[in-house]
């Protein structure tokens, strides 16, 4: 290995996280600060897992590291239930919540610190001071920016680039599998659920219980609902909480009005009638903005920027947590193979990984216009599949 790095991480969930276990692994000197005050256990939500995503789990021991359960069949229906059509595509599933504590426990507990909020950052020829809103400081070599979509790095580093509203979000939920009535969940033993709307679209899949149980019975059912609300007046009522604060890119669990989610649960009638039950039985829906973000640049100097807080692409190609990871991954490939030269290798991970954020952006902007907007979606769409590099991969 090249010298030894001191390695500061901002932004502690499963693209810093990724980043943070890899470099260390590579001999690093990393300590990850995340902003949040406790672990980030509450993230309930459901993620389709791509290879990438679980990469470091499937390398290191196969499948039984797998942090993830299969579903056979993905399956649409109509608004009676009626199977329009099924292919056996095998994708994986999971929790956010499943992933973040897999990667959390292959990380050195003492390297990663709650509660510290990256401000600012200045830097030398030779390191980085960074700033936090605590008053703090702490300097490293190399300062990796993985703070998400509202990135405060960003902000800094790229203060003309804003995340753009796509015009819809993502309505999102789970219930536990065990009160589904018994047709229910023989629906959604083995298959993901799609239904296409006018406009929009609605998907329904397992992902483990909250203890990480694959059991059948024992897991939780997701659902994402994608639906339209014009940039203004309707987006922001949506948006502003119980309590009345205004909220950018998502109204959490337990937070959103009450009129909100009696709109929804009516506006439910139309759906089939399992992935309708699935939604009714969801405790607290909750609400995510769905923007598209990107950037012309991802290092500067000694800092750069990866995951989210870079390239956010809406979820239809469900990459995301995917495309994190490979930054992560191809940035431990850069420091490997050149770590004499940050700035040469830095130069090199950027070139592959702008090509694959712009790519990902593109394909799930393409996605989202014809279902949201073009009304083209349709039923057993062969090239409506998940991928981070192409459909299916
Ligand atoms: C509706 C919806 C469905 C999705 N479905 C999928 C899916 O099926 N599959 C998939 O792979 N992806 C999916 N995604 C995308 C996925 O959630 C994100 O792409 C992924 O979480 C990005 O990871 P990240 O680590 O880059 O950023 P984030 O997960 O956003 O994490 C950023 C972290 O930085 C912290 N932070 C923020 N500011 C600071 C600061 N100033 N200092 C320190 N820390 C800070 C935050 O607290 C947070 O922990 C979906 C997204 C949405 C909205």
């Amino acid at each position: 290995m090249a010298a030894r790095l001191s390695i500061a991480i901002a932004g502690g969930s499963i693209g810093g996280l990724t980043a943070g276990v890899l470099l260390h692994e590579l001999g690093h000197d990393v300590h990850i600060y995340e902003r949040s005050h406790a672990a980030l256990e509450s993230r309930g939500a459901g993620i389709v897992v791509l290879p990438m995503t679980e990469r470091y789990f499937t390398e290191r021991g196969g499948e039984d590291d797998r942090v993830s359960l299969e579903l056979p069949w993905w399956k649409y229906v109509d608004a009676a239930g009626i199977e329009l059509s099924a292919d056996l595509d095998h994708f994986r599933f999971s929790s956010w919540n499943t992933v973040y504590r897999a990667l959390l426990e292959a990380f050195p507990a003492d390297r990663y610190h709650l509660g510290n909020e990256l401000t600012g950052f200045e830097q030398t020829a030779t390191g980085v001071t960074i700033g936090f809103a605590e008053g703090t400081t702490t300097e490293a070599e190399l300062l990796v920016c993985a703070d998400g979509v509202s990135s405060t790095a960003r902000r800094i580093l790229l203060p003309q680039v804003d995340p753009a509203y796509a015009g819809y979000v993502a309505w999102r939920g789970t219930a536990a599998e065990s009160g589904l009535s018994s047709p229910a969940v023989s629906d959604l033993a083995d298959s993901m659920l799609y239904q296409v709307l006018k406009p929009g679209h609605i998907l329904v899949y397992a992902i483990p219980g909250v203890d990480g149980s694959i059991q059948p019975g024992r897991r939780l059912q997701n659902f994402v609902w994608y639906r339209n609300y014009p940039a203004g007046g309707p987006l922001e009522e949506l948006m502003t909480d119980r309590h009345g604060e205004a909220r950018t890119s998502s109204v959490p669990p337990g937070f959103v009005q009450d009129q909100h989610l009696a709109e929804m649960k009516a506006a439910a009638a139309g759906l089939a009638p399992t992935i309708r039950e699935v939604v009714l039985a969801s405790p607290e829906p909750f609400v995510q903005v769905i923007f598209d973000l990107e950037v012309s640049q991802m290092a500067f100097g000694r800092v750069c920027i990866m995951g989210d807080a870079a390239f956010s692409a809406r979820p239809h190609v469900a990459a995301g947590t995917a495309k994190a990871a490979a930054d992560a991954w191809a940035l431990r490939d850069a420091l490997r193979d050149r770590g004499d030269n940050l700035a040469a290798a830095l130069e090199e991970w950027q070139r592959s990984q702008l090509t694959l954020g712009r790519s990902v952006v593109e394909r799930s902007r393409a996605m989202g216009q014809r279902s949201q907007f073009e009304g083209t979606m349709v039923a057993g769409d062969p090239g409506w599949k998940f991928g981070l590099f192409e459909a299916r991969n």
